[in-house]
């Protein structure tokens, strides 16, 4: 179909092509396929039913359903990010009686203190880009792409609940399906009033802070409201939340350090990126072009391109007050004239610094690199990619969609010298294959694509060494976006649900 097609010509296009006039139909999948330039088009396919149509049954899908039925195990489940929320929910839904802690406030006073924050530069502990209701990816881009294959009805599941949510319908079909912050805000508010009005508690401003121990057991968490009871614990915290993993080491958690990737994010005009993808500067019928660069030779370290915002913003997504951190986010139009990504290198950290590392180690040594982004205040240090690939320092930065602002700086002194010669290295390339790339900013420190470490636990998220202490979502290193992480804490929850039958 053309770019700008409307519903009658989509009607009109099937039946065409069936030949038939009574029919209903739904769309499954939706992709642009951008390949020529001068023939770029939606692919669309679709499911018809219509009785002019010979044989075949309707496909049956199977969906994944969760059965209630009252019991009477209580649940802490600690995070309201989407591994917490989608396990806590998945829980009520069955049964059990679950408490969902959350250490930031809910999303609509959440929101106030980011744009404070945005304006004033005052950071507020605990109710930032990191933490709060929703988790790390209510200020995003709500992209809901994920590479695994393998969590299929999971995936459909999380999708289903969104759109009762009131996330649009076309998240069910889209290859690229995202929601955009602002949708992301509503959502969020509506999935809170989904799990209280189910029987669910969620108590804010509420920090886990510790877990008491009774054998192999976690008998109650510790937290900054109180002691907490319970029959199951179940750790989402993220990524980010530093002293929930140094407790849970002290209390006998094993983990271990994983490779991870750290960079910067650049950002363009989005005319640029559209110029260079399709060859004009807008498409009706199309938001934003999106890019995707990899670039793996053989010796260094691998670069890539990861979140891609078309027509969004980069934030300040510092998790501390102490730190500097910068992450990306879009509105649901994507329509802001600017489009940024992350340029980050894959690092294995023992290697980097040639020993062994115990993973309390890596946490620090990367807090160090976080910190050292700091200098004061939450601009972003920043030079023009030009200057970064030239070594030359100078050239003026010209706009950008960053709110605290940037100051201008040398990032391949800031970065570990490994990292930004290989990032070097895959911008050039990144130059030849989208023409333009050079011309944009650089800027700031992205470190947050992944876990620094992984928790050793089963498939399904039961901490090696406990019988009822869960650890899922992105803060485990075993999954990473709203998706995948989504998706961990759902199968945490199956497995607790399938242990009561
Ligand atoms: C700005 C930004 C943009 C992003 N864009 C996208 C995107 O477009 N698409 C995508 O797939 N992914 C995106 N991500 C990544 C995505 O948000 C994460 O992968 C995902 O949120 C991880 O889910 P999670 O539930 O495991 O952890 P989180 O979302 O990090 O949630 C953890 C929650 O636990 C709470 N918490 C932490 N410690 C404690 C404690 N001790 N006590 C109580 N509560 C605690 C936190 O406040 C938080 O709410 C983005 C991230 C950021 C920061």
């Amino acid at each position: 179909m053309p770019t700008d097609f409307s519903e009658e010509a989509l009607v009109e296009a099937i039946s065409r092509s069936l030949k038939i006039r009574d029919f209903t139909y739904r769309i499954e999948k939706k992709s642009l396929d951008a390949r020529k330039k001068e023939n770029i088009h939606w692919v669309v396919k679709t499911a018809v039913t219509s009785p002019e149509l010979k044989g075949g049954e309707e496909p049956v899908q199977t969906l994944l359903e969760i059965p209630f039925r009252k019991r009477d195990k209580r649940i802490v489940a600690v995070g309201t990010g989407p591994a917490g929320f989608f396990g806590a929910y998945a829980l009520q839904k069955a049964g059990f009686q679950v408490t969902l802690l959350e250490r930031g406030k809910d999303v609509t006073a959440r929101k106030l203190d980011i744009e404070t924050f945005e304006k004033t530069g005052s950071f507020v502990s605990d109710s930032n880009y990191a933490f709060g209701e929703g988790g790390a990816g209510t200020f995003s881009d709500g992209k809901l792409t994920s590479r695994t294959k393998k969590i299929s009805a999971e995936k459909d599941f999380i999708l289903r609940t969104y759109i009762e949510a009131g996330a649009p319908e076309e998240i069910a079909y889209m290859t690229h399906p995202h929601l955009g912050s602002d949708n992301l805000l509503k959502i969020t508010a509506r999935l809170r009033e989904m799990f209280t009005s189910a029987g669910g508690e969620i108590l804010f401003d509420c920090r886990a802070e510790d877990i008491t121990l009774e054998g192999r057991r976690v008998k109650a968490v510790n937290t900054s409201r109180g002691t907490l009871d319970a029959d199951y614990v179940f750790f989402a915290t993220g990524h980010s939340s530093f002293e929930t993993y140094r407790f849970l080491i002290r209390k006998g958690v094993v983990y271990r350090n994983k490779n991870f990737a750290i960079g910067s994010r650049v950002e363009h005009r989005q005319e640029l990126i559209n110029e260079a993808q399709w060859g004009c500067t807008s498409l009706r019928g199309v938001k934003a072009a999106e890019y995707r660069l990899t670039d793996s030779p053989r010796d260094g370290l691998p670069v890539y391109s990861f979140c891609m915002c078309p027509g969004g913003k980069i934030v300040p997504a510092a998790p501390y007050g102490d730190v500097n951190i910068v992450n990306g986010m879009s509105l649901y139009n994507r329509d802001s004239p600017f489009a940024n990504a992350a340029i980050v290198a894959g690092i294995n950290l023992e290697k980097h610094l040639g020993r062994e590392l115990d993973p309390l180690e890596s946490l620090e040594w990367l807090e160090e690199l976080e910190r050292s982004f700091f200098r004061g205040d939450y601009r972003a240090p920043a030079s023009t990619i030009g200057d970064f690939l030239s070594g030359k320092s100078g050239s003026s930065l010209g706009e950008s969609s960053y709110p605290p602002g940037l100051n201008p700086a040398d990032l391949s002194t800031m970065l570990p010298s490994p990292v930004s010669d290989a990032m070097k290295r895959g911008l050039l390339d990144f130059s030849r294959k989208l023409k333009g790339f050079d011309q944009g900013n650089i800027m700031g420190l992205e470190s947050k694509t992944s876990a620094a470490i992984q928790v050793l636990r089963d498939r399904d998220g039961l901490a090696e060494g406990f019988e009822n202490l869960y650890i899922c979502g992105e803060g485990s290193g075993y999954a990473g976006g709203i998706i995948s992480s989504a998706a961990d804490g759902l199968r945490g929850a199956l497995s607790i649900i399938s242990r009561h039958g």
